[in-house]
């Protein structure tokens, strides 16, 4: 049984060497952004609610961009959360989020993303995010600070002077985000922030991007019978889990175990 998440990259490399059918996917990438909670309190729930009744606030958030099949979305925002590195291969930089149990820290943060289709090649898809893990690296300084930009310096297009305060805890350097990420992915963010700031304003003004955000979900499947959750050319062998390319997230991961472990009992 294998179950070892989407960032065991070695372990498809080693799958595709022993013939096990795999076949790349859509996926989604983009970046981190922070804001003040108590933005995303006052526009979601209005200046008269107490959050120590309600809690932080969250938001949802979609936008149709460019040509219409591309939308930047909004994907794990932790309200009065941290933003955390998750890197998983040498000399590379992803970043992810987190909230305590309290989701009562003072700031809130997101992903923004934008579908990247699958790829033409089986390791395409890990391969960009690879290479855009290797570029945030180098450009934050090869000691994991994050590139980073204000929202309003990315719609404008220019490199911020100073950078405000973010809960990142291994630094930030400025720059600015078209020199280096993706056009494809610029453009569709910059669509999608101006959508985002008018469900929320002061998202644009107010806002942090801290880059990048590649491990939304796997770019690879390992091809299964979805009954059994047996690899399709491999006996023996099942693959659960967010790493075989079917679930996304804590929950659907469990109960692909949960799945299994039915399915073994009932043999
Ligand atoms: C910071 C952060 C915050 C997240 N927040 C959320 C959230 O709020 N909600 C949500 O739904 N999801 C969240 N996720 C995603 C969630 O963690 C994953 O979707 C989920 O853990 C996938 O479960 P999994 O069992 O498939 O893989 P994993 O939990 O990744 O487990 C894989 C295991 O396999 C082990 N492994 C890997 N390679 C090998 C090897 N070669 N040999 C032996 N062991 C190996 C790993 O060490 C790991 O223990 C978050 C992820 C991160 C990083």
């Amino acid at each position: 049984m294998l179950a070892v998440g989407h960032s065991a990259r070695s372990i498809y490399e080693l799958l595709h060497s022993r013939g096990v059918t795999l076949e790349s996917k859509a996926f989604a990438m983009g970046v981190r952004v922070e804001h003040p909670q108590a933005l995303i309190n006052l526009r979601q729930l209005g200046p008269r609610v107490d959050t120590r009744l309600t809690g932080s606030a969250e938001y949802f958030l979609t936008a149709p961009t460019l040509n219409k099949t591309c939308s930047a979305y909004s994907f794990c925002m932790c309200p009065g959360g941290v933003l955390v590195p998750c890197a998983s291969e040498e000399g590379t930089l992803a970043t992810n989020g987190m909230s305590y149990s309290r989701r009562n820290g003072t700031f809130a943060n997101g992903a923004i993303v934008v579908p990247i289709e699958k790829s033409e090649s089986l390791f395409g898809g890990l391969e960009f995010q690879r290479k855009t893990e290797r570029d945030a690296f180098n450009l934050g300084g090869k000691d994991y600070r994050a590139p980073a930009q204000t929202i309003k310096a990315f719609m404008e297009h220019h490199l911020d002077k100073a950078l405000p305060k973010s809960t990142y805890p291994c630094g930030l350097t400025a720059t600015n985000t078209w020199d280096w990420l993706d056009q494809r992915i610029c453009k569709s963010l910059y669509e999608g922030f101006l959508n985002f700031d008018r469900k929320i304003p002061g998202f644009i003004n107010e806002g942090l991007i801290v880059a990048p955000e590649t491990r939304t979900s796997s770019p690879l499947r390992i091809t299964r019978n979805n009954q059994t959750l047996e690899s399709e050319n491999t006996r023996g062998l099942f693959v659960l889990g967010e790493g075989a390319g079917y679930a996304g997230g804590i929950v659907t991961s469990a109960a692909d175990g949960v799945r299994l472990a039915y399915f073994a009992k009932r043999r």
